[in-house]
């Protein structure tokens, strides 16, 4: 115990920090460390175990100095069976909500297993992108050297958005102006990759980018070009309560930023492949 870092990390396990606390606390220990060898922020996976799977989590990514934003993917800091501790953390959690929205649980028998139901549909299913690695993707070299516009789409996705948690429904068309060494995927790919990168609370903008990012890094095309048109349920359900409004957005990167006819050959396709 000697050796232990004096950084003013919270006791274990008495007192769990309160979530928004522990990586402001990790910060600041790192600030104010020692200077010269870098600052060990963590204790040992076994002091850990005494941590809620959450806290335990945020520690092994504030250590590694990961940002973990809603839309960002922490898969690799999770361990087996970590997904069933979050999720036993998270219904308890869900159930003070249902308890501070004043709603009798116990006595309400369609409320009674919503905390359980909540926190799976989160965990399994619509932020599962966050929790769950890269589904893998086969990629083959380009070896007939297409070098034609390829669009994939509409590709429907759904998300989340991350100001209210709630449902963003959406397409998104890709176009992709391969090269000689492009790595080309299967169609069907796309698709799971944008569902991986959607299934997460969502800023549409930073959606877009976040898939583009990735199937730059695959494919490695001349040209990218990515659109999602979606509607936000933040504007339906609430707010100004306008059914019709859906937002669109794109990212053009390579080819389709310098090549005006390319760049209308796609918008002109994805148009009649939505009539
Ligand atoms: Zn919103």
């Amino acid at each position: 115990m000697a050796d232990k870092p004096f950084f003013a990390v919270p006791a274990v396990p008495a007192a769990a920090p309160p979530a928004a606390h522990a990586p402001s606390t990790a910060h600041a220990a790192t600030v104010h460390g020692t200077a010269g060898a870098a600052p060990r922020l963590l204790r040992s996976e076994e002091e850990l175990q005494r941590l809620p799977a959450s806290e335990r989590i945020r520690y092994r990514l504030v250590d590694a100095g990961r940002r973990y934003h809603a839309n960002d993917n922490i898969a690799e800091f999770l361990r087996a069976g970590e997904m069933a501790e979050l999720k036993a953390e998270l219904a308890a959690k869900l159930e003070e909500v249902l308890r501070a929205l004043v709603i009798d649980t116990t006595g309400d028998h369609n409320t009674q297993q919503t905390a359980e139901r909540v926190a799976k549909m989160y965990l399994d299913e619509v932020f599962a992108g966050r929790y769950k690695p890269m589904p893998s993707v086969t990629e083959f070299p380009n070896a007939e050297r297409l070098n034609e516009l390829m669009i994939v789409g509409p590709i429907n996705v759904r998300s989340a958005c991350s100001h209210h948690m709630v449902p963003i429904f959406g397409k998104v068309w890709i176009g992709i102006l391969p090269n000689e060494h492009s790595n080309l995927i299967g169609l069907s790919k796309y698709a799971r990759i944008a569902d991986w990168i959607m299934s997460r609370p969502q800023i549409q903008e930073e959606a877009v980018t976040m898939l583009a990012n990735e199937l730059q890094a695959r494919v490695r095309p001349d040209g990218l070009a990515i659109v999602m048109e979606a509607d936000h349920f933040c504007m339906h359900w609430r707010g100004v309560k306008d059914t019709d409004t859906a937002m669109v957005n794109s990212v053009m990167r390579g080819a389709f930023l310098k090549d005006m006819n390319l760049r209308r050959e796609f918008l002109s396709l994805l148009k009649r492949k939505e009539g």
